[in-house]
């Protein structure tokens, strides 16, 4: 899997990456307020006195925040910590009241687990590595300075102070853009499978501080920077790009890599120099006196497993021997919570309109929904999520296809149709009259005339070009208008080439 390398002046360097990742939790109200959380209110008005630091006032711990973590860190079979604690990290910024972040430095809620990653999305099993996640742990997110709304003063936003945020640090396992690209997408699957985190990067539910060194293959580890906050899979990737080549320069011409942290600009690709790296003991770590330590029971951590969903990779592997799906098709079904469950509800009406079991449908079910109704959801600009047709709807079609009523060349042209009127597949099939017809006389008449207008190909055919066959098959369900079932053209044609 690992081949990734860059090609210096003075040999191959090895690219090292480890990712501290802040998923924001998806909860109603923030870690330690009641304050709501929800994404582009107007400015300060999501602020409880505890999150603007008000003197006097006492976080409470919100115990969804908790829950989530807990689940998240079994997804990833880590080891749950039974107890925790949280610490106050404390440093002076304008959008951070309480001069303080309340973070779990010392005893971290989730300790050691790991995530599997596949570079190959047709043959996932091919190339699997595992990723290590060193922690994960909660703590507050700070609020927004907002420097563009005025000429000579800066403003501040605080309905982000005191979100609930896990901060998922992996190990320095990752040796490519590619693999924290499969790394990032894969924690962002779970997340959402789990429901612990939205993983909108967008509006900054998910974002990566990215650690980079680069060394000689097989020499230890060199010292890295940490590029800050990135906020979409594509620039981390371009983040790692840019600068493992930097760090090559520096170091082959005659400099040494500084520990630092540094800044991606997305519009030039490259990285830049924020600040020197401060180690912990410049933040004074020490145990919030606020707040209790948290402890976990075994009837607590029971709840949480018990709630857990069905994971990507299990789902992916009950798809392909359950189902008996390529990999690339369960992977391609499983890899978005959404999806799958599209698909499933799908497959279930899919089932009941033939009265077979799910196993027996799904194959047809999976090939329709990845080759006809993405391609179709596509090229009217949309996707599955907002799609104009239900999957009970889509069962319909499938039933229609499967009993023989249409062939599946009308069945794309009943989804065109269902997609442009919102009607179901079998009125539309009635109303347009797609059915499929065995109708033998009907079909006989018109080969009779397309052998007789081909009279030279016949004789071809006869003399033994037998890829002829098939565009006789192609000429009479042309004049059949696609409406002749295949199987019956086959059948009457082979009979009248003899
Ligand atoms: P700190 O003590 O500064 O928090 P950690 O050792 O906890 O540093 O590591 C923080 C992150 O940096 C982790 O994701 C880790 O995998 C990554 N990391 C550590 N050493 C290196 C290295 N030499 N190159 C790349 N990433 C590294
Ligand atoms: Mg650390």
């Amino acid at each position: 899997m690992n081949d990734y390398r860059i090609q210096g002046a003075t040999g191959d360097w090895e690219v090292v990456i480890g990712l501290e990742v802040h998923a924001q939790i998806t909860t109603q109200s923030k870690l330690f307020s009641g304050a709501a959380t929800e994404f582009g209110a107007e400015p300060n008005s999501q602020v409880s006195l505890v999150d603007a630091a008000m003197p006097g006032m006492l976080p409470v711990p919100n115990r969804e925040c908790i829950r989530q973590a807990v689940r998240t860190g079994m997804a990833i079979d880590a080891q749950i910590n039974k107890y925790s604690r949280f610490d106050r990290k404390n440093y002076f910024y304008a959008d951070l009241p309480q001069g303080y972040q309340i973070s779990q430095l010392y005893h971290p809620i989730v300790g050691t687990g790991s995530i599997e990653i596949s570079l190959d999305d047709k043959e996932p099993e091919a190339s699997t590595k595992t990723i290590g996640v060193e922690r994960i742990h909660v703590e507050q997110d700070a609020g927004k300075l907002m420097h563009d709304q005025h000429p000579t003063m800066s403003y501040v936003d605080l309905n982000r102070c005191g979100v609930a945020l896990m901060e998922i640090v992996s190990d320095p396992d990752m040796r490519s853009p590619a693999e924290a690209g499969a790394y990032l997408r894969k924690l962002r699957s779970v997340l959402r499978y789990v429901g612990s985190c939205d993983g909108n990067m967008e509006e900054g539910s998910m974002r990566a501080d990215v650690n980079v060194s680069v060394r000689k293959p097989g020499e230890p580890f060199g010292t890295r920077t940490e590029t800050k906050n990135v906020n979409s899979v594509r620039f981390v990737m371009a983040t790692i790009e840019h600068e493992a080549n930097r760090q090559v320069d520096v170091i082959e011409s005659g400099g040494t890599i500084v520990q630092e942290t540094r800044l991606f600009d997305p519009g030039s690709g490259t990285t830049r120099s924020m600040r020197s790296k401060e180690d912990a003991h410049d933040y004074r770590y020490f145990p919030d006196p606020d707040l209790l330590p948290v402890e976990l029971d075994d009837e607590f951590l029971s709840e949480c497993r018990d709630s857990l969903p069905e994971l990507p990779d299990a789902k992916r592997h009950r798809y392909e021997n359950e189902f008996g799906l390529s990999s690339y098709n369960a992977g391609v079904l499983t890899a978005e919570v959404e999806t799958a469950r599209w698909f499933e509800l799908l497959l279930m009406e899919s089932a009941r309109a033939q009265g077979e079991p799910p196993a027996k449908v799904a194959k047809q079910a999976a090939n329709w929904l990845i080759s006809e109704l993405f391609g179709a959801l596509n090229k009217l600009g949309t996707d599955l999520e907002n799609s104009p047709i239900s999957p009970e709807k889509s069962g319909e079609l499938l039933a229609l296809i499967g009993d023989g009523t249409i062939s599946g060349s009308i069945a794309k042209q009943v989804l065109e149709l269902m997609l442009e009127t919102g009607d179901a597949a079998g009125v539309l099939v009635e109303r347009e009259g797609l059915k499929q017809t065995s109708d033998t006389g009907a079909i006989e008449e018109v080969i009779a005339k397309i052998l007789a207008d081909n009279a030279d190909k016949v004789a071809d055919y006869k003399g033994g070009k037998d890829k002829l066959f098939g565009f006789f098959v192609g000429q009479t369900m042309k004049a059949m208008q696609g409406k002749a079932n295949p199987q019956v053209v086959n059948e009457l044609l082979k009979k009248a080439l003899g």
